[in-house]
């Protein structure tokens, strides 16, 4: 689950790091109270979505020369007249895609002055099984093009869960991001904050960037992007929150009623499958014969009848899907319950595109028998590779 900049802005203050005073606000009629009760003079106006690269985004309806998503603004008035360019409007930015996202909440923050961007992110390193920093002196901009052009400028360094950041770690870190003076004291305390504040939050990220040393010589946390572990979600009932469901895509939503596993790609062949490896395997091979899936669906072990037909109305409504394949190793897994689901959920929605079933293991001749009884015009498979290989040629046929 992700949450907003500000929001996540609060939840750091909340563990003492260094933000910036700021309003967050729904409509324009809210623009010039927030403005007003920040210090001034200078401000900034910073939309709201869960995807970066806002500062160089672009909003849809103002032409390409507009401002981007995030503005300096000098005067009250001048936030009032940003707001009102911004709010409602469409940012699309490198991380939103071709449709962007709708602006519906701006943050109205004191500016900074500032002097060095830096980059800082926490994450857990699977390579060394710690949580680590992330950090370079290239900050503010587009990290993954300092991954790629200068990999040496990125620095990590990993933590010891039981020691915890120590005096040796803050010196790394320091060091890395050429920190001195009341900066590097800042460092001192801030870096120790930020790990609290990850690991007390199970957090899966926490990304900022820019981390900022200001004219006065002191840090900053300028921008911040937190997701966090969905599995230790029930813990942190105050994150839940915070969540924004209009940020979300509406199958995961749905999806996460049913307590699926799915996650929505950008193919065209919608996928049911038990079991995260073979819901793995059948994307594969969907590729292998040149298709893309438009979904990572598993529906588990023991699904009932009702969540079988809930994942098949989530994939049937997709309108990006052109064919679905059904993929089913029934172990716990019963395939007569899978058939069911399919069943009834066709006989709620309808069926607009091929669908090919194949059903292997734990009741499998009740399985088939109940689809060859309905009447539903399903492509029956003997295998997986059989079943891909049918998916992706009707749909091309389609
Ligand atoms: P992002 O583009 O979505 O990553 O949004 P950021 O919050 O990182 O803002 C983008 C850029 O706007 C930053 O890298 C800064 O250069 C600039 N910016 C944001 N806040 C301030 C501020 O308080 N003062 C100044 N001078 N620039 C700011
Ligand atoms: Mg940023």
């Amino acid at each position: 689950m992700n949450i907003h900049e500000y929001q996540a802005k609060q939840v750091l203050k909340g563990f003492g790091a260094p933000v910036a005073e700021g309003v967050a606000i729904l409509s324009a009629d809210e623009a010039e109270k927030a403005a007003k009760s920040l210090p001034g003079p200078l401000y900034v106006v910073k939309s709201q979505i869960h995807a970066g690269g806002r500062g160089k985004g672009k909003f849809k309806e103002l032409g390409a020369d507009a401002k981007g998503g995030v503005r300096l603004a000098k005067s009250i008035e001048d936030v009032v007249a940003n707001v009102g360019e911004m709010l409602g409007n469409t940012l699309v930015t490198k991380q939103t895609g071709p449709g962007g996202k709708q602006v519906n909440r701006l943050y109205i923050e004191d500016g900074a002055d500032i002097d060095r961007e830096l980059y800082l992110s926490i994450l857990v390193d699977r390579t060394v099984g710690q949580v680590a920093f992330v950090v370079s002196t290239e900050g503010g901009m587009d990290i993954e093009a300092v991954a790629e052009e200068t990999p040496d400028k990125i620095i990590t360094v990993a933590i010891d869960p039981e020691a915890g950041v120590t005096a040796a770690d803050i010196a790394k870190l320091n060091a890395a991001l050429e920190l001195s003076g009341e900066a590097a004291t800042d460092g001192e305390t801030l870096f120790p904050i930020l790990y609290k504040a990850f690991v007390e939050k199970d957090m899966s990220l926490l990304e900022v960037n820019p981390l900022i040393v200001m004219t006065n010589g002191r840090l900053r946390v300028l921008d911040a992007k937190v997701s966090f572990d969905t599995n230790a979600l029930y813990r942190h009932p105050d994150m839940v929150e915070l969540r924004d469901e209009t940020e979300e895509d509406e199958k995961e939503i749905e999806a996460s009623k049913h307590d699926l596993a799915y996650v929505a790609l950008d193919g065209n062949i919608g996928c049911m499958v038990n079991g995260a490896g073979l819901a793995m395997a059948t994307m594969d091979i969907i590729k292998l014969y040149g298709a893309e899936p438009a979904n990572f669906l598993d529906v588990g072990g023991g699904a009932s009848k009702e969540k079988v037909t809930a994942a098949f109305k989530i994939i049937t409504a997709d309108p990006a899907v052109k064919g679905i394949l059904v993929n089913i190793f029934g172990g716990i897994m019963r395939c007569d319950v899978i058939a069911e689901g399919v069943v009834a959920a066709v006989k709620e929605v309808g069926l607009k595109v091929p669908l090919v079933v194949r059903l292997e293991g734990t009741n499998v001749e009740l399985g088939k028998k109940i689809i060859n009884e309905s009447g539903l015009n399903v492509i029956a498979a003997d295998d997986l590779d059989d079943a891909a290989r049918k998916i992706v040629e009707a749909v091309k046929e389609g």
